[in-house]
């Protein structure tokens, strides 16, 4: 059978594509399919726990990063304010959210899980992990170097202005890059970053110039 790149040079259309974007391609193919994947599997605890598959982020995210302003939580979660805003309603009149002053600024308001919200955020924490966990035929070592690959892409789909936030350690100020075969080092938190060390979402993360 003939290759999507032969059909085009056979009628002119494109140069050859090279190996490497080939292979990008195939990357984001893999990546989109594993996206999809774990959708359905958000998708299906969602419907377990009665909540739609934002409200379900919004759980997972304030579980794992605490209370936060409503435009920080759109701008992390790469939605709108208005529809992180409807569905933190929804939240609310379940009892799974509440707002409270924030500390730092009286006119503004953070968004907390409440009581019922923490069980419930780490009810579908759990049958998350149960749901993607299987027997894994990779060494930790392959999934180090898959982990660093991911966020690199990451890194460059938010050079590219596709996402507004990432906070993992490739893009951060503090990171310094391994030299020769070594590990990354961060200098903030004086500690070697081995490829499997490196943070996906740092609470001390700085933008890198
Ligand atoms: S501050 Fe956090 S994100 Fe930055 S290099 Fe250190 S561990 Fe990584």
């Amino acid at each position: 059978m003939r290759t999507q790149n032969q059909f085009s040079n056979e009628l002119g259309q494109n140069e050859p594509v090279s190996k490497r974007s080939e292979l990008d391609q195939k990357f984001i193919a893999a990546v989109d399919r594993l996206g999809r994947a774990l959708r359905v599997a958000r998708q299906e605890v969602a419907t377990g726990l009665q909540v739609s598959l934002l409200q379900l982020q919004i759980l997972e995210h304030l579980l794992r990063l605490g209370p936060r302003r409503v435009g920080l939580l759109a701008a992390e979660l790469d939605v709108t304010p208005p529809t992180v805003s409807d569905a933190i309603a929804a939240l609310q009149n379940k009892g799974i959210v509440d707002r409270h002053p924030d500390p730092d600024d009286g006119r503004a308001t953070l968004v907390a899980l409440t009581k019922k919200g923490d069980r419930l955020a780490a009810e579908a924490d759990r049958a998350l992990a149960g749901g993607i966990e299987s027997d894994r035929v990779d060494s930790e070592q392959d999934q180090a170097t898959a982990l660093r690959v991911v966020l690199s892409e990451i890194h460059r789909m938010q050079q590219a202005g596709v996402i507004s936030i990432n906070r993992s350690c490739l893009s951060c100020s503090h990171y310094q890059p391994p030299a020769n075969s070594g590990p990354g080092r961060c200098l903030l938190l004086r500690t070697d970053l081995t490829n499997a060390d490196l943070r996906v979402d740092c609470p001390d993360h700085e933008l890198a110039p």
